[in-house]
């Protein structure tokens, strides 16, 4: 059994490049568990609450229930469900598994394989980031889920093979020229002396859903607007303005100046002649990462109460 083929070829639903990580979260989620205790198996009723937050802050928008991929990931042969009166889950319903008792694990076998091979949960784990999730959101999702990839063989950290390190640093190079070495959100420019510190290549659509690797699809960014950016606090509108979750939250001046305060701003660059973010990845970002819905900038126009009318 190749379990390396068997997870990276989770059925989904979804395809043309529309996000649904529910069962890569889940199997995330069981390798941290395994990784704690490879004994044990996760109770529907005591993990619902965890895997409903974990899929709400690093799904896309629409919501899912945890139900889902507890049950469908059964056929995909890598997870297992029982209830108290015997194998195999008893369907979807969220009441229907929290009243039989059902339990999940990875399969038996898969159990074994990784017992067997120190270096599969560490190879496993990084796939399914790979495939699912840009670099900037591996460290949080591992945090959450509990996995700890420092100390696994395996994961080959989240830049991946040689020549896709090699392309990420040219990308990086040319991204921050036509950007002229500031963040196209903040105009952020540091340096250690000529070395720009701090700015990254941000893909808008994710290198992980067929986001190629050109300038149309990237932008300079500081490290704290690229997190941003992949976690959906923001984004842009059709016109290349900056939005601005209504989701997040900041009430510091550091975050009204660093966030609030970017709303309906232009970008800053490219420089003169350099290939602009194309709107079909904008598009892209705007369904698939972008949190809800764009904050109003202040100061324009909100809609009128009008007095007299009922
Ligand atoms: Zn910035």
């Amino acid at each position: 059994m190749d379990w390396v083929e068997r997870v990276g070829n989770l059925r989904q639903w979804a395809q043309n490049g529309v996000r649904a990580p529910h069962k890569p979260l889940l199997m995330l989620y069981a390798l941290g568990s395994f990784q704690r205790d490879p004994l044990g198996s996760m109770r529907y009723s005591e993990i619902e609450h965890e895997l409903s937050e974990l899929l709400e802050d690093y799904g896309p928008t629409r919501r899912t229930s945890p139900s889902y991929p507890f049950h469908h990931l059964v056929s995909d042969g890598v997870w297992e469900v029982r209830t108290d009166s015997g194998a195999g889950s008893p369907g979807t319903g969220v009441r229907v598994l929290r009243e039989s008792g059902a339990r999940g694990q990875l399969a038996g076998g898969l159990r074994a394989a990784l017992s067997h091979d120190p270096e599969l949960l560490g190879q496993l784990a990084q796939m399914l980031l790979d495939r699912h999730f840009p670099p900037s959101v591996h460290p949080d999702l591992t945090a959450a889920v509990g996995l700890d990839l420092e100390t696994v063989d395996g994961a080959r950290g989240a830049a991946g093979p040689a020549s896709r390190r090699r392309r990420a640093a040219e990308l990086r190079r040319d991204v921050l020229v036509a950007y002229e070495y500031r963040c196209a959100f903040c105009g952020f420019d540091g340096a250690i002396g000529r070395v720009p510190v701090g700015l990254e290549a941000a893909h808008v659509r994710w290198w992980a859903f067929q986001g190629p690797d050109d300038l149309a699809n990237c932008l300079c960014l500081c490290s704290l607007h690229h997190k941003l950016f992949d976690r959906g606090v923001l984004g842009l509108d059709p016109g290349r303005r900056i939005t601005v979750s209504r989701e997040f939250v900041g009430r510091s001046p550091a975050a009204r100046r660093q966030v609030l305060d970017l709303t309906g701003r232009e970008l800053t660059g490219p420089q003169h002649g350099s290939a602009r973010v194309a709107p079909a990845h904008i598009t892209w970002h705007t369904a698939q990462v972008f949190r809800g819905e764009p904050r109003m900038a202040e100061g324009r126009a909100a809609p009128v109460q009008r007095s007299g009318t009922p």
